[in-house]
């Protein structure tokens, strides 16, 4: 008898734990929005720019792409960057996805990002003597 009691309980948790996962699940994007503005009222950015982000993350919000989600509209997030070097994890920006010009070098090896500027570097050393 007491067993029963212990599994029906133990029943009656699972089924709470479940609930509480499924409704982190369903509040994600709406915390996700939140965090989005919260990020974008904070920002210093043109309007347009703004906007453009807006539109951005809430097509990744739609996307569950919440690697994205975060990495732009997060508390800590970037409202510019539009993608991520797959090898360094450093911030894209702009249409063409290139990293700021201060992120670079990330010294991450393999990096095609870093060793086109360490080139463009050398090139550039190489003119200033001549
Ligand atoms: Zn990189």
């Amino acid at each position: 008898m007491k067993e029963n009691k212990k599994t029906e309980e133990m029943k009656r948790e699972e089924k709470l734990k479940k609930k509480i996962k499924d409704l982190k699940k369903e509040s994600r994007p709406y915390i996700a929005y939140k965090k989005l503005i919260l990020t974008a009222a904070k920002s210093e950015y043109d309007p347009r720019d703004v906007v453009d982000s807006l539109k951005f993350v809430s097509m990744h919000i739609e996307k569950k792409n919440w690697e994205m989600v975060d990495r732009v509209g997060g508390t800590s997030g970037d409202l510019m960057a539009r993608g991520a070097c797959p090898k360094c994890k450093i911030n894209l920006v702009g249409k063409d996805l290139r990293p700021r010009e201060f992120t670079l070098p990330c010294l991450i090896k393999g990096c095609t990002f870093m060793e086109a500027a360490q080139q463009e570097n050398g090139r550039k050393k190489s003119n200033s003597i001549c």
